[in-house]
């Protein structure tokens, strides 16, 4: 005799055990197939501003047939509750107060070294491939990309390079396998115990675009096709561009900023690809391509201090 497995959506809240002590709660969306096979994590909104990924996230029960479903898809539509209406924007790594650099946590930690332990370790522990939802925050303009973590080992490097194909663009993140392994974003926590998983980065400044949540949702319901989750044909893209390091481009001096470049375009080191004026207009200084590469983010305000962000060039490997 074995087990029927009922197929359909349930929309419950989490409240785990594990961060009881700072009474965190979130949406869960568990969508069952109608026969067993693996499970697909997805979470958005680990930066509660990207407006387009965490709404791709809430559509896909709609686009996914459990009675056609093969294993389980599990999803937290927005993981930062804390920040729902704080309106908290992305922080730079080394200012140790964002969850998106985080991973792989620790149980004992802090609250978001506790929650990204949460989500790798125990709330995604079986899954098959973990997809991390992202995408213009209220000052970013993006380029439609993926970011993987590479490891050395061909094969796994190999298999997480075709997930990212099922995401249509030519720009593949795929960082270069570090000296040593120390905390970062999630695909790079999962890919040190060789598991798979992909951030996907897609929107601007806040704002829900229609075109955004259907670039993400396409690519997602390629993914579950590609894991033979759901029937269909899917040719994985193995033409991206490979881009293994990431820079941030940085206000050479305080003042206004004008840059004249656009996401996804190619730039070569050294190019002029922005001015910086002061505050009556007046050119005072280049902001130059510092390495060559794709633009992947621009910063949105018109001030920026010297040495703060105001964009991000990946170059290829
Ligand atoms: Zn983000």
């Amino acid at each position: 005799m074995t087990d029927e497995i009922q197929a359909g959506v349930t929309r419950s809240t989490l409240e785990p055990q594990a961060l009881r002590r700072f009474a965190y709660a979130c949406p869960s969306i568990e969508i069952q197939g109608a026969n067993a096979g693996p499970r697909l994590c997805i979470m958005a909104g680990v930066h509660i501003n990207e407006a387009s990924s965490i709404v791709a996230a809430m559509q896909l029960p709609d686009l996914i047939d459990p009675q056609r479903l093969r294993g389980r898809v599990s999803i937290i539509p927005a993981v930062s509750t804390h920040h729902l209406y704080t309106k908290a924007m992305v922080t730079p790594p080394s200012s140790g107060v964002d969850l998106h650099w985080s991973y792989p946590g620790a149980p004992d930690g802090e609250f978001n070294d506790a929650l990204a332990h949460w989500l790798v370790s125990d709330w995604a522990q079986d899954a098959e491939v973990f997809l991390d939802l992202h995408g213009g925050d209220l000052d970013e303009r993006m380029a439609r990309y993926v970011v993987t973590q590479r490891t050395g080992d061909e094969a796994f490097d190999t298999s997480v390079s075709h997930l990212a194909g099922c995401f249509e663009t030519d720009l593949n993140v795929a960082l270069a396998p570090p000296e040593s392994w120390s905390a970062g974003r999630i695909c790079t926590a999962l890919a040190r115990n060789r598991r798979h998983g992909i951030v996907v980065e897609a929107g601007d400044h806040g704002h829900l675009d229609p075109d955004s949540v259907d670039w993400i949702t396409n690519g997602v319901l390629k993914v579950l096709r590609h894991l033979d989750m759901l029937p269909g044909d899917v040719d994985p893209r193995t033409d991206q561009t490979i881009l293994g390091r990431y820079e941030w481009v940085v206000a050479p001096v305080a003042g206004v900023v004008r840059l004249a470049v656009a996401p996804a375009e190619r730039v070569t080191q050294g190019d002029r690809i922005g001015i910086m004026t002061d505050l009556f207009g007046r050119p005072v200084a280049d902001v130059r391509a510092a390495a060559s590469g794709h633009i992947m983010m621009l910063k949105t305000p018109l001030f920026a201090q010297a040495g703060e962000w105001i964009g991000a060039i990946a170059s290829e490997v």
